[in-house]
């Protein structure tokens, strides 16, 4: 099992892995009723520091909005939690994936009175699509499937019933031989991977889709903005990047908590520019890396120390 952990927090408890259950008419399952988080914690020098953590909850907060779904627990508990959880399991570098969502009550499509059941779990969790991605870039292939419109479904919230769509666009890609998906949104212009925003070089300057397309609000991506800006780089981060400009960019990389900053180095039939990893995009990962390992004492405060 990847899950080399034994303690779950559920509900405000921390409880055995194999009794962190749900029963199976829960309303979260029926109806993907629930939001959720994905947050990295790196190993560095001071212990295990969480990045962005403040950021992860608020949108987790967020999140929650549209769908009247209340956490039961302040962002207080849930940092505490989270810190005991990476501390007693003596994790290092780890994921950490906060979920909430309606439970078991009624299975009426409102959820009623359904009580909002809430768990963090953490593990250890290497390079999303490997470390050799991470070096040399990944295939990627355009989806058949385009991401919900925003007026369909709000795509800046992170909620468990838009990720079928990101199933079947990662899925249709991987049986096509390609590590991962590009989706476009309704208007047919990029919007992200299916857990990944996206960017792109064209003659030294970075585009990125803004948040009109569809996309998530990612916290990577913000990084990646100011991480960028502060190398001299001129961004443009609310683009409409036309499906063909894919072919003709310079350079082009996924950014995510799990997907950190991975190169992308040839889209369907197409490589993007040399067919590896670009230079403007080593430069912001690496300044990432530098960053995210403290190898650095910048941005000092997009860190949650789990050591007291
Ligand atoms: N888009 C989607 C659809 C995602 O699931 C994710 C991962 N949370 C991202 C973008 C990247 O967001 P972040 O950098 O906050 O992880």
């Amino acid at each position: 099992d990847e899950m080399d952990v034994d303690t779950i927090w559920m509900d405000g408890e921390f409880v055995d892995w194999d009794e962190a259950q749900i029963h199976v008419l829960t309303h979260g399952l029926h109806y993907g009723s629930g939001v959720f988080e994905g947050v990295r914690c790196y190993d560095t020098e001071n212990g295990p520091a969480i990045f962005r953590w403040e950021e992860h909850l608020e949108r987790l907060y967020d999140s929650c909005k549209p769908y009247d779904l209340e956490i039961d627990h302040d962002p207080e508990e849930l940092t505490e939690a989270t810190k005991t959880l990476i501390r007693e399991q003596d994790l290092a570098s780890c994921y950490v994936r906060p979920i909430a969502f309606y439970g078991y009550e009624s299975l009426g499509v409102s959820p009623g009175d359904c009580p909002t059941r809430t768990a963090i779990a953490a593990w250890p969790w290497g390079a999303y699509l490997g470390d050799e991605a991470l070096e040399n870039g990944v295939e990627v292939m355009v989806s058949s499937w385009r991401k919900h419109a925003s007026s369909q479904i709000p795509t800046n919230a992170k909620t468990t019933g838009l990720y079928v769509n990101s199933m079947l666009a990662g899925e249709e890609a991987r049986r096509n031989g390609f590590a991962e998906a590009i989706v476009l949104n309704k208007e047919g212009n990029v919007a992200e991977g299916p857990g990944e925003n996206l960017f792109m070089v064209k003659d030294g300057e970075i585009f990125t889709p803004g948040l009109a397309e569809s996309i998530l609000d990612g916290i990577t991506r913000d990084s990646v903005i100011t991480l960028a800006e502060e190398l001299g780089h001129e961004v443009h981060d609310q683009a409409t990047i036309s499906r063909g400009e894919l072919n003709t960019a310079d350079e082009l990389f996924f950014t995510g908590s799990a997907a950190e900053v991975t190169p992308i180095r040839q889209v369907d039939n197409v490589e993007i520019g040399d067919g590896g990893r670009g230079p403007v995009t080593e430069e912001i990962q690496s300044r990432f890396f530098d960053v995210v390992n403290r190898r650095t004492d910048d941005y000092e405060e997009w860190f949650d120390y789990v050591e007291a």
